[in-house]
This record gives structure tokens, sequence and C-alpha cells, in this order.
């Protein structure tokens, strides 16, 4: 994502959060105590704004197969859960037959990303 402060330019990368079968690109961007460009996303960036952004990497990723039956152990911690998500999300809904074990750390409850989702999804978590 690029960000266009005082006439100078932030580059800043962000992982695509939503699943292959969720119909919307979607980020989740973390607030970093004096973090230029977070903090512009999640303080003043609103609906309807226009942001440039390059194209996706697509560098971490899984291939799909829904006659694939398999066992995927994801690890992430800290906003590192964004790709892990949408991994998660894809191989949930497009392999009906495999299932998948998230390990998750965060600092406190407070700060952990998409907890409510997770806890919504019939996750247990602890
Ligand atoms: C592959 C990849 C994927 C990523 N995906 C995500 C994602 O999905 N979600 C997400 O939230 N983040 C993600 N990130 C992190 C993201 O790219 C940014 O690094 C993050 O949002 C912080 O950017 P910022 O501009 O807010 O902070 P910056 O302004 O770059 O500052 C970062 C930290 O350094 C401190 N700092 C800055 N300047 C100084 C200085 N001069 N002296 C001392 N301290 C200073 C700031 O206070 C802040 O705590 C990803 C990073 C990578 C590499």
């Amino acid at each position: 994502m690029r960000a266009v402060f005082d006439g100078a330019q932030a580059l800043r990368v962000y992982s695509i959060c939503s699943g292959i079968v969720d119909g919307k690109l979607r980020i989740a961007v973390k607030q970093q105590p004096g973090g230029k460009v977070s903090t512009w996303i999640n303080t003043r960036l609103r609906a309807g704004d226009q942001v440039e952004v390059s194209g996706p990497r697509g560098r971490f990723t899984t291939d799909l197969d829904p006659s694939r039956s398999r066992h995927v152990l994801a690890v992430a911690a800290g906003s590192g859960i964004t790709p892990v998500m949408s991994i998660v999300k894809s191989v949930l809904a497009v392999e009906p037959h495999s299932r998948c074990t998230l390990f998750y750390g965060s600092r406190d409850s407070a700060s952990t990303i998409f907890r409510s989702q997770l806890a919504t999804s019939g996750v247990h978590l602890r």
C-alpha cells in the first residue's frame, strides 16, 4: 500500500486476510504505537477513500484441491495471523475433507486480531 504524507511516500506491505470464497479482498491492519501508515489507516482512512496498491505477490499461499483430505497445521503470532487466516479459511471452504489446527500467539486478549471472528466460528480459544 502506498500512502503519501506531506509529499513523501510511504510503502507498507499488508497481507490479504480474506478467504478465496469471501468475494472481497480484505486486509487487517494492526495500529502500531507511533506507526505512520498503520495509524493513518486506523484513524484517518474512511470508506470510499481511494488508496494505491500494487498487485498481490502471492508468495505465501497453498494449492487447493477439493478432493484432498489433509490436516493443515498453522502457526502464527500477532499480525502474522492475517495471511494464515486467509489460508485456513480457503482450505476449509474449498476442501471439505480437510481440517486445520491453528496455534496463534498474541500478547494479550485485547490485542488479538480476529478474536471475535474465531470465537463466533466455534473455535475453542485458550
Ligand atoms: C510480508 C509482510 C506482511 C505484513 N502484513 C501485515 C498485515 O497483514 N497486517 C499488519 O498490521 N501488518 C502487516 N505487516 C507489517 C506492516 O507492513 C507495517 O510494518 C506495519 O503496519 C507498521 O507500519 P507503520 O508505517 O505503521 O509503522 P512505521 O512508521 O514503519 O514504524 C514501525 C515502528 O517503528 C517505530 N519507529 C518508527 N520510526 C522510528 C524511529 N525513528 N525511532 C524509533 N522508532 C521508530 C514506530 O513507533 C513503530 O512502532 C506486514 C509486513 C510484511 C513484511
